[in-house]
């Protein structure tokens, strides 16, 4: 299976992250993409490319016009105000305040912010932009003739709405991968996501179309970020009604509990008939992740790759989450190879 990566990755570095009350180093971090590649060449799972440069179109595609410019304009804004830590937001436009989109900074990040913890820095949106860009080419791999492709996006993607960042996503890179997807031919996309977290952006981006099919396995949003979507009554809306499933489950989640909600997930992909299927792929369920609560172990991320890969659909990966650094180039590489065991 052919990776895509790129060193720019590194440009989003940020030195803060708001975590039980203090700042501490980010779990989202370069070191983790390193981790990756380094198993993913350990292993030898295949060539290692370079993105190709799509533009901005595609990521227009998704995301809101304004909240792109501001993407782009946010650190240089902060900066020239003076102040000396990291961008972050400190109010919003929280409940009976009006939607109006501040002009200062500070407002303007309240607005676009869906949470706090994630911090704009020199250099996030130039990583942001080169993540999407890693997605839209393992995209164009398939539609090429690849059968499945890895795109290594950091920083990851599937907390990114359509006019919002947080959880460390800026740009959803899955989402943008699915519009390009249906742009070139393809006439229905499922996203399947299996982040701990809720893909709560890639939810707010589909939730009312019925050419993707988005379903979501994570932690109870009662008790998990990103805490106000992810519920199992969450269908869709319009047309977009059935296209949008939800499993989440409780702390202390184990794999046979995990794996009975995939096969579900999968009984409906199968129904569906995608042209092509995009795995939003966190692996922040494994057992020792430092900001999650499921109990996956390293062997069974092999498991669950074989049976996404007994669907024989055209796949794409996309790197989401997985803060247990140490053993995330082991835990994604796994369900690579177990996807490509049956492929
Ligand atoms: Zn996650």
């Amino acid at each position: 299976m052919e990776t895509i990566f790129t060193e720019r990755h590194k440009l989003r570095n940020s030195k803060t992250e708001l975590h039980g009350g203090e700042f501490v180093e980010p779990f989202e971090r370069p070191s983790r993409a390193e981790y990756i590649i380094g198993r993913v060449r350990d292993v030898g799972l295949g060539s290692i490319s370079e993105p190709d440069d799509f533009g901005l179109d595609p990521i227009r595609a998704i995301h809101d016009k304004g909240f792109i410019d501001f993407l782009q304009v946010a650190w240089d804004e902060w900066q020239s105000e003076g102040f000396k830590g990291e961008a972050l937001p400190t109010v919003w436009p929280a409940r009976r305040m009006t939607q109006r989109i501040p002009t200062h900074i500070e407002g303007r990040l309240g607005y676009y912010a869906l949470a706090c913890e994630t911090t704009i820095s020199d250099g996030t949106w130039e990583a942001s932009f080169a993540s999407a860009q890693v997605a839209l080419t393992g995209a164009q791999r398939l539609n090429d003739g690849a059968k499945a492709v890895f795109s290594l996006c950091r920083p990851p993607g599937h907390h990114a709405a359509i006019d919002m960042y947080g959880g460390y996503c800026f740009i959803n890179n899955a989402a943008v991968a699915a519009q390009h997807f249906l742009d070139t031919g393809s006439k229905r996309v499922a996203i399947l996501d299996v982040d701990f977290h809720h893909g709560n952006g890639t939810q707010d981006i589909f939730y009312e179309r019925d050419d993707v099919l988005f379903i979501s396995l994570h932690g109870d949003p009662l008790e998990a970020f990103p805490h106000f979507l992810g519920h199992a009554d969450e269908m869709g809306i319009g047309v977009g009604k059935g296209y949008t499933v939800n499993y989440p489950m409780p702390p202390g989640t184990d794999f046979p509990t995990w794996r009975a909600a995939l096969i579900k997930a999968l009984a409906k992909i199968a129904e569906y008939a995608p042209d092509v299927l995009i795995i939003s792929l966190g692996v922040d369920t494994f057992e020792t992740d430092p900001i999650s609560f499921f109990k996956l172990k390293s062997d069974d991320f092999t498991t669950y790759g074989a049976d996404i890969g007994s669907l024989h659909l055209p796949t794409l990966f996309v790197m989401e989450g997985g803060y247990d650094i140490a053993e995330i180039g082991v835990n994604t590489v796994n369900v690579l190879q177990g996807f490509e065991s049956v492929s």
